[in-house]
């Protein structure tokens, strides 16, 4: 999926190329194809599609990605959706005066 893209630059996620031994597990999690081969690495094709579900770090072996999974808008809408609350990512909104805003 390609044409989704969120926030620029906001994403938690991170890829060390040098751990990577080529198991193409995080190509295959992703659902956002956020990832893909490049000969016998992995690399980030579409950083801003990141959703922060957490799939590819908990499925890379090798400890070449992290990402704070669970926060982000995604997470705050999924959660306002579980509890019927208004739904928040806790993101501050200093303009506003808010404690918590979401976009
Ligand atoms: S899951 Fe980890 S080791 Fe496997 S291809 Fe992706 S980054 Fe490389
Ligand atoms: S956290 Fe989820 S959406 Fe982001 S790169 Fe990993 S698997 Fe893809």
């Amino acid at each position: 999926m390609f044409g989704h893209h969120y926030l620029k630059n906001t994403t938690t996620l991170q890829y060390d190329p040098k751990k990577c031994t080529g198991c193409m597990m995080c190509t295959l999690v992703c659902p956002h194809a956020v990832f893909r081969m490049e000969g016998k690495k992995a690399m980030i094709q579409a950083k801003d599609a990141c959703i922060e579900c957490g799939a590819c770090a908990l499925n890379c072996a090798y400890g070449a990605i992290t990402v704070r999974s669970g926060v982000g808008c995604s997470a705050g809408i999924i959660k306002g959706y579980l509890s019927g609350q208004e739904p928040t990512c806790d993101c501050a909104c200093p303009a506003e005066k808010k404690k918590s805003s979401c976009c």
